[in-house]
């Protein structure tokens, strides 16, 4: 079990764009590179807040380490994964295993994000 925090402070409210004041942290656990053959979980401390004008509550932002309900941290579990079937022609199923996640979680995430980088990107493999 790794822990991270959430770097850029979001403070500013979405609705009215008052400062928000801290109220508590909640954590997200996200699959990540396994350490050895060992399943990783990150542990993202998120923070929340609640605007003192309007009353709203929001969560840190977290996208640069996941995609929103993704269940994979982007950089190390997906990155990971995507290089082991790609390079080292690992299964689906393997890398699901070094995930610590289900085959069709680990198969979703996996396509999303090879698709991302095709379409982001479309000459990123031509060398
Ligand atoms: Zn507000």
């Amino acid at each position: 079990m790794r822990e991270c925090r959430v770097v850029d402070d979001d403070p500013w409210c979405r609705k009215c764009g008052a400062e928000g004041v801290p109220r508590d942290t909640v954590t997200r656990p996200l699959a990540h590179e396994p350490f050895g053959h060992r399943p990783t979980t990150l542990l993202v401390r998120v923070r929340r807040y609640r605007c003192g004008h309007c009353r709203r509550t929001w969560r840190q932002d977290t996208s640069k380490a996941a995609a929103p309900r993704a269940k994979i941290s982007r950089r190390g579990g997906i990155c990971w994964a995507l290089t082991a079937i790609v390079v080292d022609h690992l299964t689906v199923s393997r890398a699901a295993a070094g995930l610590g996640v289900s085959w069709h979680t680990a198969n979703t995430a996996i396509l999303a994000e090879g698709k991302r980088r095709l379409i982001d990107d479309p000459c990123r493999f031509d060398g």
